[in-house]
C-alpha cells in the first residue's frame, strides 16, 4: 500500500534534462533546441525535453528500419523476446510509484488514479502482448487435395506510435505491447506536454534486453515530428491517440506519401443514458460524476453528455450536483485528491470558453465554471454542470476534453437513441436501466465502441477500444490489436 510520505519524497524530486533515444542511444537534438516541460500543478518547469527535429525523425527511422531488416528482433526465437517483454513488465512495476508521481508531476492527473491506471496498467499491457508472443500462429486453408493454402503473419515494419496527454504510460503500452510482440520496430512520439514516463519506460525496456533500433524516442513539436513521422516514406504504419484533427492531417499526409496504414483513436462527446427505472439513482448519480470529472474529464471515454429521462430530470441532477460539489478537486500528488490538474494552460481556458459558449447558446450552470486554486500557479477548474443543452449546442456537439458536462432531458427510448446517436462521434456510452432487454436494446442501438451498463468506466486489457464514426479506426487492447501489427500472406503451393 503506497501512503502519502512515500509520495511527498518524490514530490520535488529534481528530473534531469531529457534527451532522444535513438538506436539504443540518448542524444540531444540535432539543433541543440531544447523544450521547456511546465507542471500544471504550479505552472513552473519541471525540467527541459529535447526539441527533436526532420532529420532526428529521419534518424530514428532509420534505426528503426536497420533493426527491422536485420531480424535483431524478430528473428529471436520467440521464447527469448517474450521474456525481454516480461522483464520490461517487471522493471516498470518495479519503479511504480516514481513512475507514477514524475507522470502526475507532468500531466496533473490526480495519484490514485495514476497509481491505477498508468505504470500497473502499463505493464499488465506488456505481459498480456508477451504472453501471446509464442501463441501466435499463421493456419492452413482448406482446400482440394492437389494445393495446400498457408496463411502466414508477418510483422509489417517500421511503426511510428503518437501519444496524446492524458494517460501517456497505459495509451503508450496499448500501441507499443502488441507492435513490439509482433516484430515490428517503433519510433514513438509522446506529447510534448507528458513525455517525461515514456522516456522512462523506452530506457527500462533497452534495460530488460531490447535490442537498439527496436524501440526509439523522438520528443518535440507534433508539426514538426509528428509531421516528419507521417510523411515517411519508410514508415508503414501510424497508430494514433488524440484529436480528429491531428487525425485527419495524419490521414491526408499518408495520402500523399506512402499510403501507410493510419489507426486513428480519437475523440468522443460519450453519451450517458439514464433512465427512470435505473435501479440506484445515487448510485448512478456518483458513477455518472466520476465518469466525467476524474482526471478533470481528460479522459476519452468521458461520459461527457448525460441524458437523463424527464421524469427524473431535476431529482437526478440535484444528486450529481451534490456529488460534484462533494468532489475533491486539486493537489494531484494529495492522495484524497479525486480530480487533478488541467494539463496546460490552453486548454484551461478553452474548457473555460465552452462554458461561455454553452450559456451563451442557452444552457444554465447548473454548478462550477470557475477556475479555481489560482494563487498555486497551477490549472484548476470546478466540475461544471450545465443543463438545459439542445441537441445542436457547441458543447453537446465539440469535445471539450474538461470538466464539463451537458445535461439534456429526453422522453422515452427512442428519443434517447436518437439524441445519443446525434454527434458525429462513437466512442463510448453509458446505460442505466434495471430493465435488461432495453439494456441489450440499448447496446445494440447506441453507435459507439464501448456501452458501459449500470456502471462507468473500468474495462482492461482483455477487451477492445476502438471508436465508430470520427472517433477513429482500429483497435487498441486484446488480441484484436494485432490486427494492426500483423500483415497476412497467402502462399499458395502446388503438392
Ligand atoms: P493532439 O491531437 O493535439 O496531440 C496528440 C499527439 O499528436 C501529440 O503527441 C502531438 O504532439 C501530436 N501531433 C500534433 N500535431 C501533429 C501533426 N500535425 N502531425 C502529427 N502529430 C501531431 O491531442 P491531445 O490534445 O494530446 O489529446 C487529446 C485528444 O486525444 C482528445 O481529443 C482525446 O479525446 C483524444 N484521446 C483519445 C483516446 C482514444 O482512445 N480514443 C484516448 C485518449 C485521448
Amino acid at each position: 500500500m503506497t501512503d502519502q510520505s512515500q509520495i511527498d519524497a518524490l514530490r520535488e524530486k529534481a528530473i534531469a534534462p531529457q534527451k532522444l533515444l535513438i538506436d539504443g542511444q540518448f542524444s540531444d537534438s540535432a539543433s541543440g533546441q531544447r523544450d521547456e516541460v511546465i507542471s500544471p500543478l504550479n505552472g513552473m518547469v519541471l525540467t527541459t525535453t529535447a526539441a527533436g527535429t526532420k532529420e532526428d525523425t529521419e534518424r530514428a527511422i532509420s534505426a528503426a528500419r536497420r533493426a527491422f531488416d536485420d531480424k535483431r528482433w524478430r528473428g529471436m526465437p520467440p521464447a527469448a523476446r517474450k521474456r525481454i517483454m516480461l522483464k520490461w513488465a517487471d522493471l516498470i512495476e518495479a519503479e511504480a510509484l516514481d513512475l507514477a508521481v514524475l507522470g502526475v508531476r507532468n500531466n496533473g492527473t490526480e495519484i490514485g488514479m495514476a497509481l491505477r491506471a498508468e505504470p500497473g496498467s502499463a505493464a499488465a499491457t506488456l505481459r498480456f502482448y508477451a504472453e501471446a508472443i509464442d501463441k501466435i500462429y499463421g493456419e492452413i486453408a482448406p482446400t482440394s487435395d492437389d494445393v495446400m493454402g498457408l496463411i502466414h503473419r508477418e510483422p509489417i515494419g517500421v511503426v511510428a506510435a503518437i501519444i496524446p496527454w492524458n494517460f501517456p504510460l497505459m495509451i503508450g503500452a496499448w500501441k507499443l505491447g502488441p507492435a513490439i510482440a509482433a516484430g515490428n520496430s517503433v519510433v514513438l512520439k509522446p506529447s510534448e506536454t507528458a513525455s517525461l514516463t515514456l522516456i522512462r519506460m523506452a530506457e527500462l525496456a533497452h534495460e530488460a534486453g531490447l535490442p537498439p533500433g527496436v524501440l526509439n524516442v523522438v520528443t518535440g513539436e507534433g508539426k514538426i515530428v509528428g509531421e516528419a513521422l507521417s510523411h515517411s516514406m519508410e514508415v508503414d504504419v501510424i497508430v494514433f491517440t488524440g484529436s480528429g484533427g491531428t487525425g485527419r492531417r495524419l490521414l491526408q499526409a499518408s495520402a500523399t506519401s506512402n499510403m501507410k496504414r493510419c489507426y486513428l483513436e480519437l475523440g468522443g462527446k460519450s453519451a450517458n443514458v439514464v433512465f427512470a427505472d435505473a435501479k440506484n439513482l445515487a448510485e448512478a448519480a456518483a458513477v455518472s460524476a466520476a465518469g466525467i470529472f476524474r482526471n478533470s474529464g481528460q479522459v476519452c471515454v468521458a461520459g461527457s453528455r448525460l441524458l437523463v429521462e424527464r421524469s427524473i430530470h431535476d431529482e437526478f441532477v440535484a444528486e450529481l450536483a451534490k456529488a460534484a460539489a462533494a468532489m475533491r478537486v486539486g493537489d494531484p500528488l494529495d492522495m484524497n485528491t479525486q480530480a487533478g490538474a488541467i494539463n496546460n494552460e490552453v486548454q484551461l481556458s478553452q474548457n473555460l470558453s465552452f462554458v461561455e459558449t454553452a450559456q451563451a447558446e442557452g444552457g444554465t450552470l447548473r454548478h462550477g465554471g470557475n477556475r479555481i486554486l489560482q494563487d498555486t500557479g497551477g490549472f484548476y477548474m470546478e466540475p461544471t454542470i450545465i443543463t438545459g443543452v439542445k441537441e445542436q449546442d457547441t458543447v453537446a456537439q465539440k469535445e471539450v476534453f474538461g470538466p464539463v458536462l451537458a445535461v439534456t432531458a429526453f422522453e422515452d427510448e427512442d428519443d434517447a437513441i436518437r439524441l445519443a446517436n446525434s454527434t458525429d462521434f462513437g466512442l463510448a456510452g453509458g446505460v442505466w436501466t434495471s430493465d435488461l432487454s432495453r439494456a441489450h436494446r440499448m447496446v445494440r442501438e447506441m453507435q459507439t465502441g464501448v456501452v458501459h451498463v449500470n456502471t462507468y468506466g473500468g474495462p482492461d486489457v482483455t477487451v477492445p477500444m476502438g471508436g465508430m464514426k470520427q472517433s477513429g479506426n482500429g483497435h487498441d487492447k486484446s488480441l484484436h490489436a494485432f490486427d494492426k501489427f500483423l500483415d497476412l500472406k497467402t502462399a499458395w503451393i502446388k503438392l
